[in-house]
């Protein structure tokens, strides 16, 4: 490819709205665009980025079996209310209507379309284990798009449809996807971990996120450094108290009274006030579900986990309750909740079971109560409900947890039979009965894989490609262009590299060195061949790795071997 003919228009500052490195780079080197919120096109630099990570994807899906379809991108809307989703979905479906009124929706995911088509197809348990994949465009209106192609509303990914007979085939089928994750993501030489995940709104009852390591990753996961416990912090497990309350602590019990806190609120207002710690606190957080409104108790030091909470009260909606609805609830101004003389659902922390002599609201204005124990109210339920600390164990061997943030670039979940039950997708099994089909399913967000590769390797000058999906493995760069000499040299170099099958770029713009050179770095091409007066006369090439900066002559005839070395390498 010929610079000067190609639509690569960089940029020499860096644009204001790009608030992550991986955004800004994608725009300053002239591969993305903006066309509306969270909407991008793509141009000629990125498109060959996607299609060598496309390649990457097809060859793992394939060498494990899964075959590639397409799949419509204008869904109707029958198929999504017989899973339930058209109502569950929310606002991020994006939906409209036909000339005749018909309710449609944008693929966000594929789960309906490929059950309906299973249904349709499978009859037999000889047709069976079947895995299905596409590499298509989904929408998703993001309520907060951001960050350029890590979360847009339109985006490529990459997903696959697993249908077996049996729990066992089905976890065999899981196991195979796991690999050829393990295998895409190493290949595209990123740094990942796959971790315990949330099911979110896919539902299922398992799954595994593969999170590429940034500080610049919207979520956060915990890693075991003894065993190979990983797991997001939404799903990580807390370690569950192993000792009950001691019988010297539960013959140190007192009566629970009440103590004027005029004016203190939060957890630490209330502790300075009172001169405790915040582990000697219980917060009583009033929240509300599409059914009713629950108490939820945690130790003042610890978070509530509202994936968790969602997951064991099994509803549609929940959020914390609005003041109304808590003055309502505990006869109080917010601030002061308390869970003695409520008439609700209490659900407490695992943690809270630990405690005596604590401190909560009081249900009254300006009162907190001291002294409060378990015996004092009812709780309906303890769980694990709070989020992880880094004063926590790991949940698996005791051992000692790291924190770190990430990128989910995939995602893969064992769906069981909630869409083949749904939608009536059924085989029949070796003795004639008809038996659900036994589903997974498996995505991968191609455009975010690339921004978190950019956001994994770079520096102050640019984008530095891993060699595997670099857009261009070599860039022959010729300054002095004036010269005939430099010139009639440089296009011999291109012509012969890309003859030998290399993806090669020649900047033949007529432009300073220093243009070419900081364009070269931002673009980042694994290998950068300079020819200039000097060069030429030596019958020389100046190599630079854009990765390590490392700068060295070769002579003509090592070239091929020194490129494929450092090709190797980076
Ligand atoms: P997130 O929690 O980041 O919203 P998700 O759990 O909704 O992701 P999945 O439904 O599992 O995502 O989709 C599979 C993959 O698609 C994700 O692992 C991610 O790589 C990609 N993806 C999801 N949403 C977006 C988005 N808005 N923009 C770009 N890629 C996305
Ligand atoms: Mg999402």
């Amino acid at each position: 490819m010929r610079y000067s003919k190609m639509l690569l228009p960089t940029l020499k500052e860096d644009p204001a709205e790009a608030e992550v490195i991986s955004h800004k780079l994608m725009l300053r080197s002239g591969m993305i665009r903006k066309l509306a919120k969270g909407i991008y096109s793509c141009l000629p630099l990125a498109q060959r980025v996607f299609n060598k990570v496309q390649q990457i994807i097809r060859e793992e899906m394939e060498r494990a079996g899964a075959q590639e379809v397409t799949l419509p991108g204008v869904q109707p809307s029958d198929i999504w209310k017989e899973s339930g989703r058209w109502e569950m979905y929310g606002k991020e479906l994006l939906r409209f209507k036909d000339r005749n009124n018909r309710d449609f929706c944008l693929g966000p995911t594929h789960e309906e379309v490929v059950t309906d088509l299973i249904r349709r197809e499978i009859r037999s348990y000889r047709q069976l284990p079947l895995n299905l994949f596409q590499i298509q465009t989904k929408f998703r209106d993001e309520i907060r798009p951001r960050f350029g192609l890590m979360r847009c509303r339109e985006f490529v990914m990459k997903d696959a449809y697993s249908f077996d007979v049996d729990e066992d085939a089905a976890q065999e089928s899981y196991n195979r996807m796991f690999d050829a994750y393990i295998r895409i993501f190493e290949r595209c030489g990123l740094d990942f971990r796959a971790v315990e995940a949330d099911t979110g709104t896919i539902g299922g009852s398992f799954s595994h996120e593969f999170m590429v390591l940034a500080d610049s990753g919207e979520d956060a996961i915990v890693s075991c450094d003894s065993c190979n416990y990983a797991a997001n912090i939404e799903k990580a497990e807390v370690k569950p108290p192993d000792t009950d309350i001691d019988n010297e602590t539960l013959s140190r019990m007192k009566e629970a009274r009440k103590v004027l806190t005029p004016g203190k609120k939060t957890v630490e207002e209330v502790t300075d006030f009172l001169k405790i710690k915040p582990d000697r606190l219980v917060k009583t957080l009033i929240y509300e579900t599409d059914k009713e409104a629950v108490a939820v108790l945690v130790r003042g030091d610890h978070e509530v986990n509202e994936i968790k909470l969602r997951n064991l009260i099994d509803c549609n909606d929940l959020s914390l309750a609005g003041d109304d609805l808590i003055i309502k609830t505990t006869h109080a101004p917010v601030g002061f909740s308390g869970p003695i003389g409520l008439d609700i659902r209490i659900i407490t922390d695992n943690a809270v079971s630990q405690m005596c002599d604590f401190v909560t609201g009081g249900n009254e204005k300006d009162t907190h109560l001291i002294n409060v124990n378990l015996g004092d109210f009812k709780v309906d339920r303890y769980a694990d409900l709070r989020v992880i600390t880094n004063e926590d164990p790991c949940p698996r061997c005791g051992g000692k947890l790291s924190f770190k943030r990430g990128i989910e670039v995939g995602h893969v979940f064992k769906l069981g039979k909630k869409y083949s039950e749904a939608l009536g997708a059924t085989y029949l099994n070796a003795r004639g009965r008809e038996e659900s089909i036994i589903m997974g399913c498996y995505g991968i967000g191609v455009g975010r894989t690339i921004a978190a590769a950019i956001e994994q390797n770079h520096d102050s000058n640019g984008i530095i490609f891993p060699t595997s999906i670099a857009p261009f493995q070599v860039m022959v760069l010729p300054i002095n262009m004036d010269k005939s000499e430099v010139r009639d040299k440089s296009e011999a170099l291109y012509i012969s590299l890309k003859d030998e099958g290399y993806d090669v770029l020649i900047d033949d713009r007529d432009e300073s060195p220093g243009v070419k050179f900081k364009d070269a770095d931002l673009i980042g091409i694994p290998i950068r061949l300079t020819l200039s007066k000097k060069t030429s006369k030596d019958d020389m090439v100046e190599l630079k790795v854009r990765r390590t900066q490392e700068v060295i002559m070769v002579k003509k005839d090592d070239l091929l071997d020194e490129i494929q070395k450092y090709l190797q390498y980076s």
